[in-house]
Parts: C-alpha cells; structure tokens; sequence
C-alpha cells in the first residue's frame, strides 16, 4: 500500500518544517513559495518520516495518505498543531 505524499498550497507557509522532517522527499525551493516534492516516500523509514512531517505542519498543508488497493485513501494522518485533519486525496 504505497504513501502518496503532496503539498497544499492554500495551507502551505514554507516554513521549511516538512523538508526538515522528510528530506528525502521533500526540499526547500529558494525563492518559491512552496517546498517541493522531491519523490514519494519509499520504505518504512520515509514513511513514517513523511508521517511525522504531516503530523507537525503548523496548517495541514503537508498530506501523506495511505492509498488502499481500489484507489480509495485512508486517512491515517493525526491532526496538525492547529486541530485540523489531513484531507484525503482524491484517487
Ligand atoms: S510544514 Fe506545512 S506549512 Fe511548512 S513548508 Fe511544509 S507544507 Fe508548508
């Protein structure tokens, strides 16, 4: 069941915390406004790493979502530091 990882940009402040949190996947654009997705998390350790930049994403602009076989998405993503949850993606 791979992650499929993306950045909102109405929730995203570049705050840099998501590249710090999952480097691997994520970098720090000079002079964007958003980070970006460098690739999708791969293994365990970018997982859970992928996980943890969700979880502390000051707005809930960082996704990480667990895609189930049918295309349908589960919701695992516990609630940023402002209360909201992680919005599934669509299939
Ligand atoms: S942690 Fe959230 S707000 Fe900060 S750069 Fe990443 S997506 Fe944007």
């Amino acid at each position: 069941m791979p992650m499929h990882v993306e950045i909102c940009e109405d929730d995203c402040i570049n705050c840099g915390l998501c590249a710090e949190r999952a480097p691997s996947n994520v970098e720090e654009v000079p002079d964007a406004e958003l980070p970006r997705i460098v690739r999708q998390p791969l293994g365990t350790e970018e997982e859970e790493a992928c996980l943890e930049a969700a979880e502390y994403c000051p707005l809930g602009g960082f996704h990480a979502d667990q895609r189930q076989e049918g295309g349908s998405v589960r919701e695992d993503v516990p609630a940023g530091d402002n209360g909201t949850r992680a919005r599934a993606m669509p299939p």
